[in-house]
């Protein structure tokens, strides 16, 4: 069995608050938001990130859980989408995730001053 947190998440081996799912990708709370809507998006399977070759079909499943989080959190006005992949990134937990952030005006910049 897998010790990546991730996968115990998106599988419910460990419970979460889980914001939308499909079969193949499932969207949860960050448990440390950085914004007023903080929610991550992960394949049900594991992929480290972007840089592995992840089928076509759990990137739409992954891209619908995003519209369907953004409907679901009343995103309306806008979110960002963001994707850390290694350590100069700042990746922390070696299991794909988009982060969704939004619920207030995230400004023009991509990166913090
Ligand atoms: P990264 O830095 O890898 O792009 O982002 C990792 C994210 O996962 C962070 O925003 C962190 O708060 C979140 N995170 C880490 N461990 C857990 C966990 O056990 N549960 C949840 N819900 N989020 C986690
Ligand atoms: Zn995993």
């Amino acid at each position: 069995m897998s010790d990546c947190i991730f996968c115990k998440l998106a599988n419910h081996e460990i419970p979460t608050n889980v914001v939308y799912e499909n079969d193949l990708a499932c969207a949860f709370e960050d448990a440390e938001p950085q914004a007023p809507v903080h929610v991550l998006v992960v394949p049900k399977k594991h992929y480290v990130n972007m840089t592995d070759d992840i089928p076509a079909e759990t990137l739409a499943a992954m891209a619908e859980a995003v519209r369907e989080v953004a409907r679901i959190k009343d995103l309306g006005d806008g979110f960002r989408l963001i994707s850390n992949a290694g350590a100069a990134a700042g990746q922390t937990v070696m299991h794909l995730h988009w982060h969704i952030m939004g619920g207030k005006n995230l400004g023009e910049g991509l990166l913090p001053e």
